[in-house]
């Protein structure tokens, strides 16, 4: 089992043992020292009861002067109660002679002393020493032995005492360093106690201010409480939180930078990871695919089951780009040109997306138009000409039907001249050459000469055409594109309503605007007509048109001159039976 230790636990486990190790190494050191010391000191003691031991054993023995046995043994006991240790009198040859630890008769048990090393040192030179377990006591004594020679005794005197003292002494020092110890360990464990409140309340701020930094996203710092290792912790923790911060600024503004640039594009842009998972969808993506943001599924084909734009992912992946069009699932769908290709560092790819519906549609109507134009003109052009070759071939010569001939090329001459001249109208508004200047004019004026304009041909054909107009109404309008529009419309109303039809023209205020309208009771137009009537050369009856001479762009060009005035047009069943035709002029900034 690992034990975890906290930073108090630790701080205490160090300061404790480093008092402890404190007090034993100086009391190793000591106890060394105090050893050497006693020793010393019990060594010279004894060198110098030695000294006097032999003073008084030489006297003792010059006294004597060889006539009278000294008793040795009682002289060592002597010498050795005022200096509380043994003495022992040895002679040269080993024997002891007398022990003050000994009696007379215990000498004899003695073995001989001569091998004793301070014996034989004593011998030698004079004195000796030795440290050891003493053979005869078995304690561990301190010996001193100083040789001596009176007349013909030579010998040795040695003083021992046991090294008790020492050890006692050192004991008592153990005693000491062990209460110095707890001394020691106690004072350890109350600062490191103190220690580890101090750096742990202070770490605890740190902490606290982290935690609060991260969970307000407040951009505060950590205090500094003071100037040691804690204050350069927290001023570091302060400059890293500031760099942090700068960072994560610039990093928040490189992508609102990125997201605004997304999101204010008009092209859809989708990204995907390597496993066709969407990582990025932008606004109009959403938008061009009708997709809601909660969308569930985020894989590609469970957000967008289009195949072609899986296809068209696949291949980027594998790190061909690729542009395809495809249809949208929405309703009316509509035609996106995609363009896909892989993410540099290999890792998705992203889709670039563009509604190119209305450029197809806008291609297609030129195409239309192109080939509409081309059968436009093709038909009154060869009808010239067949009339042309009719006459050549001998009709020239048959002046009952040249006429005829001729009269039907004048026609058709007239037809091409229309149809010229409508085609330059539509494409010179088309191309914004034609000049629309919209100016707050009078209605009425108009709107009357133009009826005027038609009264002729209507009366030719029995048709009756009223107008209601309020004398002083006006209307922001171009007044030659205004006149262009109604004679359009008036006209139209003439050429297809029926003879002893009627035709009304309505002026009125309609809030802010003025509207317009061309009744007539003729034919009318089916509903499924109206929405188309205003492309060009749409006709509900082509033989008709033609016949009453129309180019199948006149409402077309009213359309446009109408939208370029600001203004619209329409068309609606009469009751109970005709059309009614409709501008309305705007107001100026509607
Ligand atoms: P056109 O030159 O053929 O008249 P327009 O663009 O003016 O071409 O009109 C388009 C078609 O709309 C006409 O061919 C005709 O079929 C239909 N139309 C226009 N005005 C009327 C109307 N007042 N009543 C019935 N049909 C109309």
């Amino acid at each position: 089992m690992t034990l975890r230790l906290g930073v108090r636990g630790k701080l205490f486990v160090v300061s404790v043992s480093m008092a402890l190790a404190v007090v034993f190494l100086s009391g190793l050191y000591l106890e060394g020292q105090l050893v050497a010391w006693a020793q010393a000191r019990a060594q010279v003691e004894l060198e110098g009861h030695a000294g006097l031991v032999r003073v008084l054993l030489e006297r003792e023995l010059e006294a004597a002067d060889g006539r009278a046995p000294i008793d040795l043994d009682t002289l060592a006991d002597r010498a050795a109660a005022p200096i509380d240790a043994r003495v022992t009198i040895i002679d040269a040859d080993g024997q002891v002679r007398g022990d003050s630890e000994f009696s007379v008769e215990g000498l004899s048990t003695l073995d001989s002393h001569a091998d004793r090393p301070e014996v034989v040192s004593a011998l030698r030179d004079g004195q000796g020493s030795a440290q050891r377990t003493s053979a005869s006591l078995t304690t561990e004594m301190l010996y001193v032995a100083l040789s001596f020679a009176e007349g013909q005794r030579e010998g040795v005197v040695r003083v021992a005492r046991p090294l008790r003292e020492v050890d006692a002494a050192v004991r008592r020092l153990w005693i000491a360093f062990a209460v110095a110890g707890v001394f020691a360990a106690a004072g350890a464990v109350l600062l490191s106690g103190l220690a580890s409140h101090y750096l742990s309340r202070t770490l605890r701020g740190l902490v606290q201010d982290a935690r609060r930094m991260v969970e307000t996203g407040e951009k505060s710092r950590f205090a500094t409480p003071s100037h040691d290792e804690i204050g350069g912790i927290a001023g570091s923790l302060n400059r890293m939180a500031e760099e942090l911060e700068g960072a994560v600024a610039t990093l928040a503004a490189e992508r609102g930078r990125f997201e605004a640039v997304l999101e204010s594009m008009d092209e859809g842009v989708i990204a995907v990871d390597q496993r066709q998972q969407l990582t990025m969808v932008n606004r109009a993506a959403l938008a061009l695919l009708s997709l809601s943001t909660e969308h569930a599924g985020p894989t590609l084909a469970e957000r967008i089951p289009i195949p072609t734009l899986h296809e068209l992912v696949a291949h980027a992946l594998a790190g061909n780009p690729e542009r395809r069009e495809f249809e949208t699932l929405t309703d009316p769908p509509r035609q996106i040109l995609a363009y896909a290709s892989p993410l540099r560092n290999r890792q998705g790819a992203v889709v670039v997306m563009h509604d190119v519906t209305e450029i197809r549609r806008l291609e297609r109507i030129r195409r239309d138009f192109v080939a509409n134009v081309s059968h436009e003109l093709r038909t009154p052009v060869s009808i010239i000409r067949l009339n042309a070759e009719t006459l050549l071939d001998g009709a020239l010569e048959r002046p009952e039907v040249a006429r005829k001939f001729l009269e039907a090329q004048m026609r058709n001459a007239d037809r091409l001249a229309a149809l010229v001249s409508d085609l330059l109208e539509i494409s010179r508004i088309e191309a914004g050459t034609y000049e629309i200047h919209v100016d707050f004019i009078p209605v009425a004026p108009i709107v009357l000469r133009i009826v005027e304009s038609v009264q002729q041909i209507a009366a030719e054909k029995q048709q009756r055409i009223t107008c209601e107009v309020p004398p002083d109404l006006s209307a922001w309008a171009d007044p030659q594109a205004l006149e262009h529009v109604l004679l359009n419309l008036v006209d139209n109303a003439v050429k297809y309503t029926p003879p002893g039809g009627q035709i009304q023209v309505r002026v009125r205020a309609e809030d802010e605007r003025v509207r317009i309208e061309v009744e007539d009771n003729g034919p009318g137009i089916e509903p499924r007509h109206r929405a188309r009537i205003f492309e060009r050369f749409y006709r509900v009856d082509r033989g008709r048109s033609r016949e009453v001479g129309g180019t199948g762009l006149g409402l077309a060009i009213v359309k446009h001159l109408a939208e370029a005035m600001d203004g619209g047009v329409g068309v609606g069943p009469a009751t109970p039976q005709g059309s009614i035709f409709w501008v309305v002029l705007g107001a100026p900034g509607d």
